[in-house]
């Protein structure tokens, strides 16, 4: 891949052409089609393509956006920049998604849309969200910036709903080497509003006929994507492989592990287990040299620039279990196996 990489490189830097060119329209459609979808629009980063397609979707001020308290600040962000309020139900057990079987007592003649999370890159339930979404007419919109080629019933996350967000940042299944996002629709209406959004809401050169920000992605970054992109089924693969070694030989250790619902495939992006004594298991890998994570110590709404009130059970007592093992597409068997060796150990599983 290196190899590929470097020519990538050196391509653009020949061209000497780095913002809104070939490479970006390139991997815009490579990317549509790897989803599945007929549009997609290369944007700053993951936290401007969810804000951009609330934008093109009419959502601003005086709106409510239903999401999840258990996600990155960057999904609450967005909903905030685009001028709406972000409405929190809590989360499904199992997902750690959005449940769906609580979002209804939190419409009200505001809401405008849903928000799923398809968190750690299991899809969240479309289908019944996608049901509540037509029933009160609200538009639904994914938050896809951890599931890169998880599918939902068959089907790429990317295809459901009016329009689904990436990030490639450089920790995410599909990463740039610096900052990128895309929203991908089959809606060209809302292609064509985060086009214009997206470069100063120009329709044509030097006609502004919306407000709209900067926030697109280059050339190079687009270049390097579309190398990593003909790798990315390969690596969901590995990190499919890995997600199962874990599960194999966690099996037995008083941790809850994550479930992949039958209805699709997770890409993996994190591997995330519980256990009521997360700190001291994180403090006891730590010593023996392995790194975790939390994904997310503190809720959305808890966040002190958010303060928002209410309660969200679930979301609150998974907080204070989840423990992120490390996962990504070059690690070892022989790690993995350290890593579960060092947990049965902490469990005193033999
Ligand atoms: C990373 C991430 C984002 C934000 O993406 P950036 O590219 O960092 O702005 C949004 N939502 C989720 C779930 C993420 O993991």
């Amino acid at each position: 891949m290196r190899r590929e990489l470097d020519d990538a490189y050196a391509r653009v830097m020949d061209s000497g052409w780095y913002i809104l060119g070939r490479e970006v329209e390139a991997f815009e459609r490579e990317m549509a089609a790897f989803v599945g979808v007929t549009h997609a629009v290369g944007v700053g980063n993951g936290m401007d393509a969810i804000e951009l397609a609330l934008r093109a979707a009419g959502i601003g001020a005086g709106h409510e956006v239903i999401t999840t308290p258990n996600s990155a600040f960057a999904t609450a962000l967005a909903v905030v920049k685009c001028g709406a309020t972000p409405i929190f139900v809590d989360i499904d057990p199992e997902t750690y998604s959005i449940d769906p079987a609580l979002v209804e007592r939190s419409i009200t003649s505001r809401t405008r849309a849903l928000l799923p999370v398809h968190i750690y890159g299991q899809a969240a339930d479309l289908d019944p969200l996608a049901d509540i979404a037509r029933r009160h007419e609200l538009v639904l919109i994914g938050d896809a910036a951890q599931a890169h080629a998880a599918t939902y019933r068959g089907k790429d996350v990317g295809r459901y709903g009016l329009a689904s967000c990436y990030s490639f940042y450089p920790t995410k299944n599909l990463g740039a080497v610096g900052d990128g996002g895309m929203v991908v629709t089959d809606d060209p209406t809302i292609a064509a509003r985060i086009r214009e959004l997206r470069n100063y809401g120009q329709a044509n050169r030097y006609e502004h006929v919306v407000i709209g920000t900067n926030s697109r992605l280059d050339e190079l970054q687009a270049a390097l994507l579309r190398v990593k992109l003909r790798y990315l089924s390969q690596q969901t693969e590995r990190r499919r492989a890995i997600a199962e070694r874990y599960r194999a030989q966690l099996a037995g250790v008083p941790v809850v592990l994550p479930i992949e619902r039958n209805y699709g495939t997770s890409a993996w992006h994190l591997f995330v287990v519980r256990t009521s004594r997360r700190d001291e298991l994180a403090a006891f890998l730590a010593a023996r040299g392995i790194a975790t994570l939390v994904h997310y110590p503190r809720l959305l709404p808890h966040q002190p620039a958010l303060g928002s009130p209410g309660a969200w059970p679930v979301a609150e007592r998974c907080a204070s279990e989840f423990l992120s093992l490390p996962i990504f597409a070059e690690l070892a068997d022989e790690e993995i196996d350290a890593v579960c060796t060092a947990v049965r150990t902490f469990f005193g599983v033999s």
